[in-house]
């Protein structure tokens, strides 16, 4: 992935979804407004930073995105497999009104000029572009969202609602924890084991470096568990970028779940026709 910096705010880009040309990004901490846990670029309501800090936010990496601040589409994200179509009426959701759904890990739409947002701190972002149907989205997949297979059940809905076609669908893999960083106990990696077969074992799991004499503690691989499932889904090797940047690793530049718990900000990914 690409670190780019405009107007002091700090955002990653894919390569892969620049050179198709579609707008689209993820926050780092850097260039918001915000102190304390929050500094500086929290992008998270309700987390005890205050509403006029995280709405100054959003504006100033709308502004770097060249993305339309009052038309943005936020997600409410719960760990489910829920992914929705949003259309016209759901400019501003979360910004300019109230949220009107629950439980929303996915986003698709094909409405232009109108940003998707999902929200992050160490769970994975996927983001997915069809420059043949010119539709976009968004998905939450944290273990339980990767276990339900969330990146599979997005390209399937962009398929039925759009008639979008996989080989054509470009996915991204965003800063996120990484294998090294996430121990799991025993029943995650067996929920793993159990969804994507031994035939993925080494892939996806490894004995913990963390603790090495506890047989029921194992290191995850998240990234590689979605890129199987956008394999499964027939999305073509060459259309997976998957990003270098860990959140854990990187405290500094990233807000992570891990390293900090529940005293945190927000990251954000953003994408845009
Ligand atoms: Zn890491």
């Amino acid at each position: 992935m690409n670190k780019e910096t405009k107007n002091n705010v700090t955002y990653m880009t894919f390569d892969l979804f620049k050179n198709a040309g579609v707008k689209h990004g993820f926050s780092t901490r850097l260039g918001g407004v915000s102190d304390g846990v929050f500094d500086s670029l929290n992008l998270g309501f309700n987390r005890g930073d205050s509403d006029e800090n995280v709405h100054e936010n959003f504006k100033r990496i709308a502004t770097a995105l060249d993305m339309n601040y009052e038309r943005m589409c936020l997600s409410k994200q719960t760990h489910t497999t829920n992914v929705i179509i949003v259309d016209e009426k759901d400019a501003g959701n979360g910004i300019i009104r109230p949220l009107p759904y629950d439980d929303v890990d996915g986003m698709i739409t094909n409405v232009k000029d109108m940003p998707l947002v999902t929200f992050y701190a160490d769970c994975v972002p996927l983001y997915f572009y069809d420059p043949v149907k010119e539709v976009i989205a968004m998905a939450h997949s944290g273990w339980r969202g990767t276990v339900g297979k969330i990146g599979k059940v997005t390209i399937n809905k962009m398929q039925e609602a759009f008639g979008c076609n996989p080989k054509d669908i470009l996915c991204g893999i965003a800063p996120s924890i990484c294998k090294n960083c996430y121990e799991v106990s025993k029943d995650v990696a067996d929920a793993f084991l159990e969804t994507f077969g031994d035939a993925h074992k080494d892939e996806i799991l490894h004995p913990s470096v963390f603790n090495p004499n506890d047989a029921d503690k194992y290191m995850l691989d998240l990234w590689a568990a979605c890129r199987i499932v956008f394999l499964e889904a027939g999305i073509p090797e060459v259309h997976i970028e998957i990003t270098d940047y860990c959140t854990r690793c990187n405290p500094k530049l990233f807000y992570s779940h891990r390293i900090m718990g529940v005293n945190r900000g927000s990251l954000a990914g953003f994408i845009s026709l």
